[in-house]
């Protein structure tokens, strides 16, 4: 048996990742665009909290409370060791610039960590991506999370996947996010480790 699900986000890089995770789930996944959720002013500040755990969690409920469907969501981002985990929580938005979206919005935010990494002389650095993957419905909240290890390059490398996927040369590849085919990408990286970690809790719960 199937359950619609939704996927709460409007990120189309995290969006073709996670249909490539649901694939061979027993969750039918639909994105906000195709379950009619129009975009909110109020959504930005959704994700207001000191933790991925917390971000991700809000993210769910708050579309849970939308649709009246079971949600998905994911808080995620990259923290670098010599940054203290920075940016962290404020990846999306660590180049400080609220007026860019998509492409443009990724380059600004490279632009600004590399500068700072370049001033401080610490490239190449070490990094993680981590995400949190969180599931709400009527009766359970869980959120599990799932991380990745790597180095910040100065030189971008590949075309594939969003945000700092081009400098983070992975631990367990030795190519970066962007060189990474899909599948690689999906088994070892932040997101496909949480929501495995949280479909394997849900399905526990469920037999
Ligand atoms: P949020 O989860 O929507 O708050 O945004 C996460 C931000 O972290 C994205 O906009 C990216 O800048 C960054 N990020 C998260 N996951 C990835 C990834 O898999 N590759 C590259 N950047 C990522």
């Amino acid at each position: 048996m199937t359950t619609r699900a939704i996927i709460a986000t409007r990120n189309p890089g995290k969006l073709r990742e996670l249909r490539g995770i649901f694939a061979r789930t027993a969750f039918q996944i639909t994105d906000l665009t195709e379950a009619g959720v129009t975009e909110a002013d109020d959504e930005d500040s959704i994700e207001s909290w000191e933790t991925f755990e917390e971000n991700a969690l809000a993210k769910a409920q708050y579309f849970y409370r939308r649709t009246g469907l079971p949600t998905f969501a994911d808080d995620s981002g990259l923290a670098v060791d010599v940054l203290g985990g920075r940016p962290g929580v404020r990846s999306k938005r660590y180049s400080g610039r609220a007026d860019l979206t998509g492409k443009s919005l990724d380059a600004a935010n490279n632009a600004t960590l590399l500068g700072q990494l370049r001033r401080m002389n610490a490239l190449p650095a070490t990094a993680s991506f981590i995400c949190a993957a969180a599931y709400v419905d009527g009766d359970r909240a869980v959120v599990r999370t799932g991380t990745t290890a790597g180095l910040i390059v100065p030189q971008p490398r590949g075309f594939s996947g969003f945000g700092y996927d081009p400098h983070f040369v992975s631990q367990e590849l030795q190519q970066t996010f962007g060189e990474a085919s899909d599948e690689d990408k999906e088994r070892i990286g932040h997101r496909g480790r949480a929501f495995r970690s949280l479909l394997e809790v849900l399905s526990g719960e469920n037999a």
